[in-house]
């Protein structure tokens, strides 16, 4: 009978996968202000669980949504009375994309296999990328396997420290994940963390950081949404924790920030996909990376990993105004988004976050920026929407290359400025 019971609650968990049948993303343009409020309107609608992709902030930025399948055309209909531009950005969401198609497990696990790393799945689970991170520290004597934290699950957080001596040396610090459901940027920090470890001593770039500089990788930083994502939502973004007093879970852990916390861009409404949470820092995933960098207290870059539109940010989110380290920064952005043209021909718009994706509050570069990080940069990896969040595996190491140039190029200019 216990058998029984186990192997229903173990079918009733893989039949929970929620699917996407039907669902469309559309693109849509806005010419102006009005229009712009409209879509905020719209958003503001909690019974078209709409699922924007990119905000609608600024007249001249794509907005993105996903619309469940019993809704696209009300919402079709409804731009279309405004006179408000669309197009269709995916026609369904679960068909038609084999390479895309990837919210059953057995997809996720055909090992689609990266060139230089010992043996890593494509899209892989936790699991996995840790065994990697195992099999880099084995390798190599300078990197080690720490672990800064543990998720709201229990799920340990764990990152690459790259030391070559020295104690408490000035440091960059590099992340990936904070949202689930953006895939590439987990896949891609790993493939960095492989080039990171495998060129010191004979990439000189690579050398001379580490001569001087302590590096750390945290490849999975919100581990929780990421199983999440494997095993019942494919487009999950916040983490899991409960939500008192609501049904909804998680909260945006990139609104969670002790910086302009529960300002303009985030939400107050748990079920909202950009919820701030009840305080800043309330989700453990935020904080323990938040403490590990105040009690280490030496960190002079803070760069995270986003997907997707093919961005390269600095602060201020929370705010419109210009940083002070305004003309450094965009110059060193413009500087990496050449480095990353450089290698596919992929181009990186450069800019404040406010003015390049939308105001948002309560984001980790805002506050690291705040708390003296001069080198804090967000990159929005690949694509622009044609395949959004669902980037085929194929598009991995091509991915990760071109912003490894442009991680590089900031931690080149980083260590110029340690002399
Ligand atoms: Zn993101």
């Amino acid at each position: 009978m216990k058998l029984v019971l186990l192997l229903s609650a173990l079918l009733g968990a893989s039949l929970a996968l929620e699917t996407f049948v039907g669902h469309q993303v559309l693109r849509i343009k806005t010419r102006n202000e009005e229009e712009v409020r409209q879509l905020q309107l719209l958003e503001s609608l909690e019974h078209l669980e709409l699922d924007f992709w990119i905000n609608p902030s600024a007249p001249a930025l794509p907005v993105d949504v996903r619309i469940p399948a019993a809704n696209v055309q009300s919402v079709k209909a409804f731009l279309e009375s405004q006179g408000i531009e669309y197009s269709i950005l995916i026609e369904d969401l679960q068909v038609g994309n084999s390479d895309r198609h990837t919210w059953s497990l057995p997809t996720f696990r055909k090992q689609t296999r990266i060139p230089g790393l010992a043996s890593f799945p494509a899209w892989a689970l936790p699991r996995p990328i840790y065994a990697e991170l195992d099999h880099l520290a084995s390798e190599h004597s300078f990197v080690e396997k720490i672990q800064i934290g543990e998720s709201y699950e229990k799920r340990p957080l764990y990152a690459l420290k790259f030391s070559t001596g020295g104690s408490n040396r000035p440091a960059i610090w590099l992340d990936a994940g904070i949202h689930s459901r953006e895939w590439v940027t987990q896949a891609s920090a790993l493939w960095i963390a492989n080039q990171i470890a495998s060129g010191y001593g004979s990439d000189s770039s690579i050398t001379s950081l580490l001569d001087k500089m302590d590096l750390f990788l945290l490849p999975v930083a919100n581990p929780d949404g990421f199983v999440y994502t494997h095993t019942s939502n494919r487009m999950w973004r916040k983490t899991r924790s409960k939500n008192a007093g609501s049904v909804c879970y998680g909260v945006d852990p990139n609104r969670n920030w002790d910086a302009g916390f529960g300002g303009p861009g985030a939400s107050s409404w748990p079920c909202s996909d950009s919820y701030h949470g009840p305080s800043a820092e309330s989700e453990v995933e935020v904080k323990s990376v938040a403490d590990f960098i105040r009690n280490h207290g030496n960190f002079k870059a803070f760069l995270t990993l986003h997907s997707y539109s093919q961005l390269l940010m600095y602060p201020y989110g929370y705010k419109c105004t210009r940083p002070d380290d305004y003309a450094e920064l965009e110059s060193l952005g413009r500087a990496a988004a050449n480095a990353i043209k450089s290698v596919y021909g992929t181009t990186f718009q450069v800019g404040p976050i406010c003015s390049t994706i939308y105001q948002a509050s309560g984001g980790s570069i805002d506050w690291a920026y705040d708390i003296g990080i001069k080198y804090s940069f967000a990159f929005e990896l690949r694509d622009t929407g044609r395949y959004g969040f669902l980037l085929p595996a194929n598009q991995i190491v091509p991915a990760a290359t071109e912003t490894w140039m442009g991680l590089r190029k900031i931690m080149e200019h980083v260590l110029k400025k340690q002399d």
